[in-house]
């Protein structure tokens, strides 16, 4: 019997395996990863790792012994070229094939390219593997000065990891204002502010042209409007495309990210999709996105494990995102689709505060919370449950959100 094949070996495709066990499923499982590691987190890489805060087995997902443990073979090193669904075969990079009985596609996403000239320079950065982390590192240090292109959250974390390290940094934003398709614009102030206390120097509205070079070494980014930025290294931080092209080269559904449904099921019945490779419905919002988080990652291993053994598939969970700088933890719950109005609970000033997203009707749509866990776990639930709360309930601070969250 060909066995559940697994290709890629992230967060998502660890955690398939995993789960694929917990629900009982007995056969074969092979988890095939272009990269040479066992699955491991990516979030440290930007944080803690990056610090040189954590260890290689704070990274892991699971040890070693537990693939040994529940029969999960791997193949690391090893990137899965071409999908045959008549022959239900796989062609894998050192030159086999591999048959499966049913195929979870777990590839990922990779960081978005800047297209500019100067991008092949060395010191011209990208941030995704244990691989990049490291070389990130190596050029973090007092004395030196890292440009960052694009102020989303990779960006932001990674110049609060630099000043840590004593380098300085400059963000280098298109937009306005940092996070700005992500968040709304009192995270964005607020963030702007923190940065540029700590020495971050933030560039807003900044288009670059181009990344020059000395000795084939990134030295300086030069923008649209003639500033050039001098520095020793350029970390690209402009978001990251779904690694889709597996699947639509075998002629599944797939188009910014390989589309599934609530099992994670693509449009051949063999064949799941997971994680951020995936398009998937937001049965909350009643649309599709392409959400790329850990919780995301997670959630649909859940479901295709669940709809591979047999079972129901598990409640749709609200989407939510964590990130991490300097003391303040942001943590976000759902996602603020056409929002009509923002409420701010507590104090900014203070360092710990809420963001209340709504809808023109009321309904809690998204909460961003700094260093505030009651209220984002508290806005979790509001927007589970689509519960409609007047403004001024979630502006009042002294009154306890728990108590509408029930
Ligand atoms: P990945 O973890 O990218 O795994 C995909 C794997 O598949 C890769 O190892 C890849 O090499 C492999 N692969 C690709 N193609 C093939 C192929 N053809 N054959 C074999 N293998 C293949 N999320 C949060 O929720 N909170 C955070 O704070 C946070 N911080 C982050 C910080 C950084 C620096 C990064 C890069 C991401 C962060 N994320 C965070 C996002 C989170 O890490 C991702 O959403 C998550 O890793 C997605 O898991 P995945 O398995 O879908 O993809």
């Amino acid at each position: 019997e060909p066995g559940i094949v697994i290709a890629g070996a992230g967060h998502a495709g660890g955690s398939a395996a995993a789960f694929l066990r917990q629900y009982g499923w007995k056969g074969p499982i092979i988890l095939i990863g272009e990269e040479a590691l066992l699955p491991y987190q990516r979030p440290p890489l930007s944080k803690a790792w990056l610090k040189r805060e954590a260890t290689a087995d704070n990274l892991a997902l699971r040890p070693e012994r537990f693939y040994t443990q529940h029969r999960i073979a791997t193949r690391l090193g090893t990137r899965v070229t071409a999908i045959d669904r008549a022959a239900r075969r796989l062609a894998l990079s050192d030159g086999t094939t591999l048959p499966y009985s049913r195929l979870i596609l777990a590839t990922g996403a990779s960081p978005r390219r800047l297209g500019l000239p100067g991008e092949a320079l060395s010191g011209v950065l990208a941030l995704r593997t244990a691989a990049d982390a490291d070389a990130l590192a190596g050029v973090l240090g007092p004395g030196r000065r890292l440009a960052i292109i694009g102020g989303g959250y990779i960006g932001l974390e990674v110049a609060a990891s630099a000043r840590a390290l004593g380098a300085s940094a400059v963000v280098i934003e298109r937009e306005p204002r940092v996070l700005a398709r992500v968040a709304g614009h009192a995270l964005s102030g607020f963030l702007e502010a923190r940065h540029r206390a700590e020495g971050v120097e933030l560039l807003l509205e900044a288009a670059v042209e181009t990344i020059e070079g000395e000795a084939g070494a990134a030295a300086a980014v030069r923008l649209v409007d003639g500033r050039r930025i001098p520095c020793d290294a350029v970390l690209v931080g402009i978001g990251a495309v779904p690694n889709d092209a597996l699947a639509a080269a075998c002629g599944l559904e797939a188009g910014g990210g390989i589309t599934v449904d609530l099992a994670a099921r693509t449009s051949d019945p063999l064949i799941h999709a997971i994680g951020d490779c995936t398009r998937r419905p937001l049965p909350l919002y009643g649309r599709e996105a392409r959400l790329e988080s850990v919780p995301n990652a997670i959630e649909q291993a859940k479901q295709a494990a669940a709809d591979i053994c047999g079972r129901p598939p598990p409640v749709p969970e609200v989407p939510w995102f964590w990130s991490d700088q300097y003391d303040l933890r942001l943590q976000i719950a759902g996602l603020a689709f056409d929002p009509a109005e923002a409420v701010v609970r507590g104090e900014p000033e203070s360092g710990s505060f809420a963001v209340f997203h709504l809808a023109a009707d009321h309904r809690v749509l998204a909460v961003e919370a700094v260093n505030a866990p009651a209220d984002f776990m508290a806005g979790r639930i509001l927007v589970s449950k689509q519960r409609q709360v007047a403004p001024q309930l979630l502006h009042d601070a002294a009154l306890p959100l728990k108590d509408l969250a029930i």
